[in-house]
């Protein structure tokens, strides 16, 4: 049997023919036209005015916090849970991480928390929709404006996910995309930002071309760097972009027949998830003896991946204490299940079969 992987890249023909046909044409690799086109697509798709799409999904929310002026002295809010780019990109920009307790109930920021943990120093707040969950970004929002802070949407995970009825990454100022390999539409790397401000499109297209507003044109009033994309990815991601809704309805299909299974098991919990808006990138559960539970799916063929750790217990960021109580028992039973949008539903139900043998 093959090992079903936790999570595997997708592309088919249609990309193979792509790329093929760029190649022929005499392209320069470099970001051009094509990469409009991938950027008009992430647009249109998310209702958003303007998309700027760069190296990936970490220099991309670097970039949104140097637009917004971001740096030495200031402090932003990131959730205790999400992957390490997020509070990376904080560190990069010169800025401190604060982080903060998320709720069970969608993984995202406690919004009760972050009011308490603003600061004369806090310039941002960033949002990261775990697993295409909004939690209460409304709330969220209205606590920004109030506050005068910047609303910042990490929606790595979250394309194809809405709150409200609109395309989440939309309710921040700016919102960030990844299209590294386990996201929902890869380039290999890969990241997005869009945004309905102009002023801030601009700056972001001049931060990530050297600071210059025009290739060529070598006249600097600022700083920037090289976080320019290319056309040869842009080929690949216009075609993952046709396949999207197809993307979307599977994912959906693919964690409401894992709860279904799963549904006589009482040990293994999983969130209540709204599928009418959220797209999950992952099969998230939530377990006893969730090590145990990883080496008994792996001797069967299985991967699986553990959640991410509360980010404050981490040595590097050298935290270790305050009331980070919902994180560390997510951090403590969360698994990732196989989430491609491969995967068939015979081999859902094996996996859900042999957690069920684990469990009995
Ligand atoms: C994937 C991801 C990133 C980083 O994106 P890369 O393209 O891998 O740099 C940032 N934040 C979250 C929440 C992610 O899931």
């Amino acid at each position: 049997m093959k090992f079903i992987n936790q999570v595997e890249p997708v592309y088919g023909k249609e990309e193979v023919k792509a790329v093929n046909e760029y190649l022929h044409s005499g392209g320069w690799l470099m970001e051009f036209k094509k990469t409009q086109e991938f950027e008009q697509a992430i647009g249109r798709f998310t209702g958003t005015k303007y998309c700027s799409v760069v190296s990936n999904g970490t220099v991309s929310l670097f970039i949104a916090l140097k637009s917004l002026g971001i740096g030495h002295g200031d402090e932003v809010i990131v959730p205790d849970i999400t992957m390490a780019a997020t509070p990376n990109a904080v560190i990069l920009s010169g800025a401190t991480p604060v982080f903060v307790d998320i709720e069970e109930e969608s993984l995202c920021l406690d919004v009760r928390k972050v009011e308490r943990a603003i600061t004369k120093k806090t310039k941002a707040v960033m949002h990261v929709s775990l697993n295409g969950r909004a939690g209460e970004l409304s709330k969220l929002k209205k606590l920004c404006r109030n506050k005068k802070i910047h609303l910042i949407e990490d929606a790595a995970q979250s394309l194809g996910s809405f709150y409200r009825g609109k395309h989440i990454g939309t309710y921040g100022v700016i919102g960030s995309f990844s299209f590294s390999v386990p996201k929902i539409i890869t380039t290999g790397q890969g990241g997005a930002l869009i945004t309905d401000n102009l002023k801030l499109h601009e700056q972001i297209k001049r931060l990530k071309d050297f600071g210059r507003l025009q290739g060529g044109a070598d006249f600097y009033e600022q700083i920037g760097w090289n976080f320019k994309f290319t056309d040869l990815q842009a080929v690949i991601g216009i075609e993952q972009m046709k396949k999207l809704k197809k993307r979307i309805i599977r994912k959906k299909k693919i964690f409401k027949l894992y709860q279904e299974l799963l549904s006589k098991i009482k040990i293994v919990k999983f969130i209540k998830t709204d599928l009418k808006q959220t797209t999950p990138w992952f099969v998230d559960i939530f377990v006893p003896q969730r090590e145990k539970l990883m080496v008994y799916l792996k001797e069967n063929q299985i991967g699986s991946r553990i959640i991410y750790p509360a980010l404050h217990s981490q040595p590097v960021y050298n935290i270790m204490k305050g009331n980070y109580s919902v994180s560390k028992k997510v951090a403590a039973s969360g698994l990732w299940l196989p989430s491609a949008v491969s995967l068939t539903d015979r081999q859902i139900k094996y996996v859900c079969q042999k957690i069920k043998e684990f469990f009995q």
